[in-house]
């Protein structure tokens, strides 16, 4: 049997929902099942696991001295407006209503103004901060793609917690602790996961971290080195420029017929260059100019998140369409090139330093060969506009990166003020004046983290929950129970035992079921205990007990049941 106990994987395209193992095996365990796109219901079992998760949670939030409270989940637009958010906010996730009076509300997709809103009215000293407050609850919002179940829904569980300060230094210290206690949560849990900086990471710490589980199924890539000194979201991970090759005598530039060739491959196979020594040209929304050119290596791939950041080009990124492209330059897309381009170029790092390289010669089915940057080209703006590959230089200097795939389930973000001060939250500092306090705010997927275990742990038979968040620790299955009184009695006071001894345990007396098809469910729905009560091994004093993470069985003496379960706990 295959376990799938996570090693990292590099591979790089997106998962498939077929591949989301943990959707199917909670359907078919029973775990959860589906209203509408995006919304689930969690059903008995499932409803186990999902507490005992937020209890990890609740239990750590607590110990980092957090106070839990509870918001609505409706907010009124009001509030939104006052942030600034109402129109702006990613607008397709925001479900606004309007209620009986034609006032506008929406369902919380977050809760950034409705605590800054009672901050605002609790807090008037700085003498009351820091504060730490948090809620699990349930939010909405309208995923373009909701899939994977649970992972990517609509309706979701999230613990949001929201911290206040009097300034930059304190909500270091809290957001410092945060990551510890997500830390805490993420061990207990038993992920294997690693902590990355999502931001881009100005120098002097970061300013936002994401919590990644480790799983080829995950949505997101993370780029890390083998150090161990970085990993960061492949959304934000700089890319350093490849090594320029010095030495090389520049060559002639060359407009050479290139009919119906297009794409990268097809250029390198056409022109017999590898794809690194060819570059494609992409043609974005401009900020102050219609149009921009981004300019990449063939091999290389653009991050829509570090372009859009530019100043020059609109954000969130946008592509010109075909019909603008041709006004523009003259050609088609395929054939274009940064050589007498009419518009503004921006080159990745990367594509900067090559000599000799191929681009389109912004006439249909026309290539250029032998283009040398200063030589051929005008103006251009240097940045980095790439994602990273595995082999790449590691932004800190230390061993190369490689990619592997996770999920989030955590982000812990330095807000500063940008919620305090659209809607004024002060508090009067020691020598009596307004000041506006600095925000942290902490995000968990509680819901989507159930998943993500799953996806950590099961094999081909199901799911193996770990002891912290099983929905039972023990599961007991009689053998011909309705044929053997001892059977049943010895089962019977074994579960009376056993949930004394503090095991959640299931008895699995369902008389209709032979003995295979429960061993299969207690499998599927992944118990990590089980225990089987037969007449043979009565006779003995026995009962045989497997231990679903390895499947190994063993005869165990009736008396020392509870210490051999015990031992073998995780
Ligand atoms: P993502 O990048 O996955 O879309 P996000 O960055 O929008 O998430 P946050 O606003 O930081 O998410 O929310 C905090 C946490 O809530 C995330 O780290 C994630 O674990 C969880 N989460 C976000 N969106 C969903 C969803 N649609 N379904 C389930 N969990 C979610
Ligand atoms: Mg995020």
């Amino acid at each position: 049997m295959r376990s799938s106990k996570y090693t990292i994987s590099t591979r790089k395209e997106t998962p498939a929902d077929a591949e989301i193992v943990s959707h199917q095996l909670m359907l078919r365990a029973g775990l959860i099942r589906k209203l509408a796109s995006g919304l689930y219901t969690w059903m008995p079992l499932g409803l186990r696991v999902l507490k005992k998760v937020e209890n990890i949670v609740r239990e750590e939030m607590d110990r980092s001295g957090a106070m839990e409270l509870l918001m609505p989940i409706i907010q009124p637009a009001e509030l939104w407006q006052e942030s600034g958010r109402w129109e702006k906010y990613d607008t397709g996730l925001l479900l606004k209503m309007k209620d009986r009076h034609d006032r506008d509300f929406c369902f919380g997709p977050t809760h950034e103004e409705v605590i800054t809103d009672i901050a605002r009215n609790e807090l008037k000293s700085h003498k009351q901060l820091p504060v730490i407050y948090y809620q699990i609850q349930t939010k909405f919002r309208d995923e373009t793609r909701p899939r994977f179940g649970v992972m990517r829904a609509r309706e979701f569980v999230m613990k949001d917690g929201y911290s206040f300060h009097i300034d930059a230094s304190c909500l270091q210290q809290t957001f410092d602790l945060m990551y510890e206690t997500y830390n805490r949560i993420f061990e207990r849990i038993g992920f294997t996961f690693r902590s990355v900086r999502a931001d881009s990471g100005a120098i002097g710490g970061s300013t936002s971290i994401e919590f990644h589980v480790l799983a080829d199924s995950g949505e997101d890539l993370i780029a890390f080195n083998s150090a161990g000194t970085y990993a960061a979201n492949i959304e934000s991970a700089e890319a350093l420029a490849s090594e320029a090759h010095t030495n090389v005598e520049p060559k002639q530039l060359q407009k050479v017929a290139t009919p119906g060739v297009k794409s990268i491959d097809q250029v390198s196979e056409f022109l017999s260059v590898e794809s690194s020594s060819t570059i494609k040209t992409l043609i974005v929304k401009g900020e102050g100019t219609p149009l921009v050119a981004l300019v990449l290596r063939g091999d290389h791939t653009l991050n829509e998140i570090k372009a859009g950041n530019l100043v020059q080009i609109q954000s969130p990124l946008e592509f010109a369409d075909e019909k603008e492209i041709i006004e523009a330059i003259g050609c088609a897309p395929g054939s274009i090139g940064p050589v007498k381009l009419k518009i503004p170029v921006t080159v990745d790092r990367s594509a900067a330093t090559l000599i000799n390289f191929v681009c389109g010669a912004n006439e249909d089915d026309y290539h250029y060969t032998g283009v040398n940057w200063i030589r051929d080209c005008s103006e251009k703006r240097v940045a980095d506009i790439r994602n990273v590959v595995p082999g790449d230089p590691s932004p800190d200097g230390k061993g190369t990166l490689d990619l592997a795939r996770g999920i989030e389930v955590g982000h812990i973000f330095q807000l500063g003020t940008t919620y305090s001060e659209a809607m004024h939250a002060t508090v009067l500092d020691e020598s009596g004046k307004a000041v506006t306090m600095m925000m942290g705010c902490y995000g968990i997927g509680v819901s989507r983290m159930v998943a993500a275990v799953i996806e950590q742990n099961h094999d081909d038979a199901g799911i193996i929950w770990p002891d912290s968040i099983a929905p039972f620790h023990v599961v007991i299955i009689p053998i011909n129970a309705h044929k053997s009184a001892q059977v049943g009695i010895a089962s019977e006071n074994l579960y009376q035992e056993l949930n004394a001894a503090g095991f959640e345990t299931l008895l699995d007396d369902r008389e209709s079921v032979r003995p295979g098809a429960k061993f299969a469910d207690a499998e599927l729905i992944g118990i990590p205990h089980r225990i089987v009560v037969g007449e043979r091994g009565l006779k003995n004093g026995k009962v045989e007990y497997t231990l679903r993470r390895n499947n190994t069985t063993e005869d165990v003496k009736l008396e020392e049941i509870i210490s051999h379960i015990s031992s073998r706990s995780g």
